[in-house]
């Protein structure tokens, strides 16, 4: 053998080895779950479709079977996280959570750290949810298996949003030209975000409500054609579908907003909802706060689509897992 022959054959090796590590980090990726925008519109579709099916048909196998999925809650989440965790488990993958407040996190320990030795004890795909925007595209880069973002700061919460999404094509033939009207917090809300990139992509027109402490004009940038509107009683008249926010209290910073004068000008009454058309629907991603940006009576309303949101949110999220997965179910 000449001296040549062995690092061409290694770097032969080593070619085809980086390729398939591109690969497989190709396909992780491909996998994963970060944001609205990296979805392709087929991936749009196949997610909604499959989150369909699982609404009508029951689960009769346990696809993802051996399966673990680790559950990674750097914020506080009542549905996001249950809904993930039911989902998984009724597709027969294990969970473990590992939340902020009970872990090594408390201890200083890096978010590539964590993830990194969830991925070594076997964790197969991480579901996460951190104050950070971007934090799980930094899981992705480093880690080989597919990440879920579970909403990330005030970037995205893609799974919200095709919940949402799904949500509303229950009750609706089309969402070509439907009308959106997104109210409230917009600045802080990753769910106006998403909803705002997924809808619009969809062809519904979006409009974003609320006071210009919570909603910057440049908020019509976020994707073609969103509307921004300031005069809640005159935007109602022209929604199909109302999707009410929270004021996001954790996320304010500083900024000092006046209780009174939201309610006066933003807190959705029956009052209100008599302004938009009668089969106007009102859609909230909880956690509600009642008495603030919407009344119990509209809350519980025929009107509300609040707990089919969360139902749905199983079916949908169900889809997401078994797609991060390769299952088949
Ligand atoms: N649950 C949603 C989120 O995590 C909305 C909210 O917290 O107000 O973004």
């Amino acid at each position: 053998m000449t001296r040549g022959a062995i690092p061409q054959a290694s770097s032969k090796i080593q070619s085809r080895s980086i390729r398939s590590a591109s690969l497989r980090a190709f396909s992780h990726h491909s996998r994963s779950l970060l944001d609205i925008e990296s979805l392709s519109d087929a991936d749009i579709h196949s997610l909604l479709k499959e989150a369909g099916r699982f609404r009508r048909v029951s689960i009769q196998k346990a696809p993802l079977k051996g399966r673990h999925i680790a559950l990674l809650f750097y914020e506080s989440s009542t549905r996001t996280r249950c809904s993930f965790e039911l989902a998984a488990k009724s597709l027969g993958a294990s969970t473990t959570l590992v939340s902020a407040s009970a872990s090594s996190i408390e201890k200083g320990e890096s978010l590539v750290d964590t993830g990194a030795t969830l991925a070594a004890m076997g964790a197969d795909c991480i579901v996460i949810r951190h104050p950070s925007s971007g934090a799980p595209h930094v899981l992705a880069r480093h880690l080989r298996i597919p990440i879920v973002n579970a909403g990330d700061g005030m970037h995205e919460h893609p799974s919200q949003a095709l919940l949402d999404c799904y949500t509303i094509s229950e009750h609706r033939q089309s969402l070509k030209g439907l009308r959106l009207l997104l109210v409230g917090d917009i600045y802080h809300s990753r769910v106006a975000r998403s909803n705002a990139l997924l809808l619009s992509r969809l062809g519904a027109q979006v409009t974003f409500c609320g006071p210009p402490a919570l909603l910057p004009e440049v908020a019509e940038t976020i994707a073609p054609g969103v509307r921004v509107m300031r005069d809640f009683d005159r935007a109602l008249p022209q929604a199909d579908v109302i999707m009410m926010l929270r004021v996001q209290k954790e996320r304010l910073a500083g900024l000092q907003i006046s209780a009174d004068e939201y309610v006066r000008d933003y807190q959705l009454t029956p009052e209100r909802l008599a302004l938009a058309p009668a089969k106007a629907l009102v859609m909230h991603p909880g956690p509600m706060v009642r008495g603030m940006e919407l009344t119990s009576e509209v809350a519980d309303s025929a009107r509300s689509l609040v707990l089919e949101q969360v139902r749905n949110g199983v079916a949908v999220r169900r889809a997401i897992l078994l797609r991060a997965l390769g299952g088949r179910a």
